[in-house]
């Protein structure tokens, strides 16, 4: 590409014609993408250029000319600051569809595949209030306690009172370990100078027991005034079944260290999603929005249309919910997953729930699946909900030897999304239909899931 059209400082008048996963505007300046926070598709606004690259630019909004009637009023007064959320301007609708066409456009464009039904986003009733997990990083401005999410890539703490798509007794629990801190003199942790005592809170709640875990995690060994803390927060919960002090005196952006000491009740929380339980401790992986994980999961088990005859694969496990969903109706569900805690959670979790016809191994879905290809183990189906940098190609073509009928891809990344699907088509497999589904209201994440057959 030649010189960019534009250059820093530069003021012009635009149309919007596209919005990123993140939440901003595109418009194209005689090709030349510039990116503009907060734009909307359908919009016009003068907009400043702020920088300028090769291939694209920068830039922000000085005065919207035309508005979109997607366009709503954040409901969060912290929204504009916060990097917690990016759609909060626009309307739950507008989400919905912003998704389902991300999904669409990306299938196309790297996947090369337009002629295949992408389905309307299913998203939720109340899409507010979903989270059933809060990690929230404590600090001081003006040696004032604050406690929030951090600004969009920084590590600044917008100080928050309420988090809309938190449960409230994370709201509360916030608000009062800060009282307590001022209360007791405890000190927030620095991570510039690695001083203080307090560096997060971690708030758990079980949507389906209201059961709620509270962890507190510092720098040092001492927590002080412990007792009284306790007191405070049991006092304060009559909900609350657990909680737990852990200690991370290391430079890091990590949020718990190696020790977990239970202070009150259990180690435990209680949840379920559909008829299956979870047993979750203060680092167990656990789905976030339990309400649309069992949409998801619904999803996935009837893309897999099992009868009962049918031996499944779930790589990239986690802690087994999908297979344990599996499970219920397979023969036989075999799951693989690199973090070892997440198996003893997965192991532990089929037992809680009596399903003794899935097994579960730990180490990386590429090296396994062949091993067990070798052992004589086809599968008729098979799961992959892999992170967002999606399968390896060496597992896909051993998935493409093993010939499942059926690959059900769940998918938390659509470019990955398309790009590996593209190689199973490609090598005798066919898409035949994409259902995205809300999990993040209000954030840029898009998740959906692909049923993949044998043609
Ligand atoms: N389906 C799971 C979560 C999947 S998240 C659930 O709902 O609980 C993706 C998982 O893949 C993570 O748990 C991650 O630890 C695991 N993972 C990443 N790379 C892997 C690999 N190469 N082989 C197996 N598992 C892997």
């Amino acid at each position: 590409m030649s010189k960019p059209p534009v250059t820093k400082n530069d003021t012009v008048s635009v149309t919007f014609n596209d919005v990123t996963h993140d939440g901003a505007g595109v418009a194209k300046i005689n090709g030349y993408p510039l990116f503009v926070k907060n734009g909307l598709p359908g919009e016009e606004a003068e907009v400043k250029v702020v920088l300028t690259k090769k291939n694209y630019g920068f830039g922000r909004i000085i005065k919207l000319t035309k508005e979109s009637p997607s366009r709503v009023e954040p409901p969060c007064p912290i929204f504009s600051r916060c990097g917690g959320c990016q759609l909060q301007h626009i309307s739950y609708t507008g989400q919905l569809e912003l998704k389902q066409k991300q999904v669409r456009d990306v299938l196309e464009r790297i996947g090369g595949i337009s002629d295949v039904p992408v389905y309307e986003t299913i998203g939720m009733d109340d899409p507010w209030r979903y989270r059933n997990k809060s990690q929230v990083p404590f600090g001081e401005q003006n040696r004032q306690i604050v406690a929030g999410f951090y600004a969009e890539r920084s590590h600044e703490i917008v100080d928050m009172e309420e988090c809309l798509i938190q449960h409230e007794d994370s709201d509360k629990a916030v608000r009062l370990v800060k009282e307590l801190c001022e209360t007791y003199g405890i000190r927030a942790y620095d991570d510039k100078s690695h001083k203080g005592t307090l560096r997060h809170v971690v708030i758990r709640h079980a949507r389906e027991t209201d059961e709620l875990m509270i962890v507190l995690i510092t720098k040092d060994k001492a927590l002080p005034n412990k007792k009284n803390l306790v007191n405070a927060l049991v006092e304060a919960f009559p909900n609350v079944k657990s909680v737990v002090h852990n200690v991370n005196p290391k430079r890091t952006n990590v949020i718990f260290g190696d020790t977990f000491t239970t202070l009150w009740g259990e180690n435990e929380i209680t949840d379920y999603i559909g008829d299956v339980k979870f047993a979750i401790s203060a680092r167990s992986f656990y789905q976030v929005n339990p309400v649309q994980t069992k949409v998801l999961y619904d999803k996935a088990l009837e893309y897999a249309n099992l009868t009962g005859k049918e031996t499944v694969i779930d790589a990239y496990c986690g802690i087994g919910t999908i297979s344990l969903f599996l499970a219920q109706q397979a023969k036989q569900v075999y799951g693989v997953e690199i973090v070892p805690e997440a198996i003893e959670d997965a192991k532990r979790n089929a037992k809680l729930n009596h399903i003794e016809n899935a097994d579960f191994f730990v180490g990386e879905a590429e090296k396994v699946m062949p091993w067990w290809q070798a052992q004589g183990i086809q599968p008729d189906v098979i799961v992959v909900d892999p992170p967002r940098k999606g399968c390896e190609e060496s597992l896909l073509d051993t998935m493409v030897t093993m010939k499942p009928e059926r690959i059900i891809y769940v998918s938390c990344n659509p470019a990955t999304l398309a790009r590996d699907v593209k190689h199973l088509v490609a090598n005798g497999y066919e898409l035949k239909q994409v259902q995205p589904v809300d999990m993040f209201p209000h954030t840029g994440h898009v998740e959906c899931v692909a049923l993949v057959k044998l043609k």
